[in-house]
């Protein structure tokens, strides 16, 4: 898991629907080789749909400090 981006996308609970990837106004998210979700472009604007979509709640999205 790559802990810098503001999305992280657990490979275990992901189960490859692609809703995310489908849902992100930044297109920011893409599935690996794996059929599962990462993020491809750290341009995330923190609207939360990728969280409030995802069937299995596999993303943790990572709130900068000033927005919190
Ligand atoms: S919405 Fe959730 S389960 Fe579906 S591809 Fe994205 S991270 Fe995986
Ligand atoms: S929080 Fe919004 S902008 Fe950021 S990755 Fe998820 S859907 Fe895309």
């Amino acid at each position: 898991m790559n802990s810098t981006t503001s999305v992280e996308i657990d490979k275990q609970q992901c189960n490859g629907c692609g809703i995310c990837v489908e849902i992100c106004p930044l297109d920011c998210l893409r599935m690996d080789e794996h059929e599962k979700a990462f993020m491809k472009y750290d341009e995330c604007w923190y609207c939360g749909s990728c969280t409030l979509e995802c069937p299995v709640d596999a993303i943790i999205l990572r709130l900068p400090y000033l927005i919190r």
